[in-house]
Formats: structure tokens, sequence, C-alpha cells
């Protein structure tokens, strides 16, 4: 199963849960929705949709609240297809040539350092 179905059925389950729950803390001991919605700082709507119809939402709040992968908007590359930093060339990005060691990132240093990469 796909992480990220598997996310939003844990999602699902809370919701669920919380609306079991959530008839010990209203006044008439029916279940509500809006305990739900309070409880987990989403709209009335929002929770109903999600628990009940498997809606997914899309906007990075929501889904954060409900620990699902926030999803971003990746522009693909015009002439090949695929999604790479935007430089002149497609393919593989030259690694870049860094005038002195010390310039070099650490991180990237001590990588090389491992892979017994030439410095220059
Ligand atoms: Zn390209």
């Amino acid at each position: 199963m796909a992480l990220a179905t598997r996310r939003l059925q844990l999602a699902q389950n809370h919701l669920k849960s919380l609306y079991r729950e959530s008839s010990q803390h209203t006044k008439d001991g029916k279940r509500s929705w809006h305990y739900v919605a309070r409880e987990m700082g989403l709209s009335v709507g929002t929770a109903i949709r999600v628990a009940r119809d498997s809606y997914e939402p899309k906007a990075p709040h929501i889904r954060r609240i409900l620990n699902l992968p926030v999803y971003v908007t990746l522009i693909a590359c015009a002439k090949c297809g695929q999604v790479h930093r935007l430089l002149k060339k497609c393919g593989d990005r030259k690694s870049r040539n860094y005038a002195h060691i010390a310039d070099m990132p650490v991180a990237l240093l001590a990588w090389k350092m491992r892979n017994r990469e030439e410095m220059l």
C-alpha cells in the first residue's frame, strides 16, 4: 500500500476514534464532529469529509495537522520532461569546481574524502 494511502487511513482512524470518544465530552452525551474538529484544529466539514468520504485534503496546513505528506509543485523541464535544476543544458549537472578547498562546503568535502574523489 502506498505511504500516502496508509497515512490517510491512519488519519481517518484517528478522527473516527475521536468521534467515538466525543460523546464523553458533550453535554447531551451524543457524538459530535464539532468536538473532533475543535480537538484537531480543522473545520467540521473537513473532519467529516476526511473521516467518512476518504477525502484527501490538498492544503499544506491541513495535511500537516493530519500527518499527511505535504505536496509541492515541481516544474518539469519543457525540453526533456524531467525534473531537474533549470540549467542551460539538460542532463546531469557537472560538479562544481572550487578555486580553493576552503571554499568547499564541509559536507561536500567530507563526502569527497570518504569517497576518495579528487579535490579539483
Ligand atoms: Zn531537461
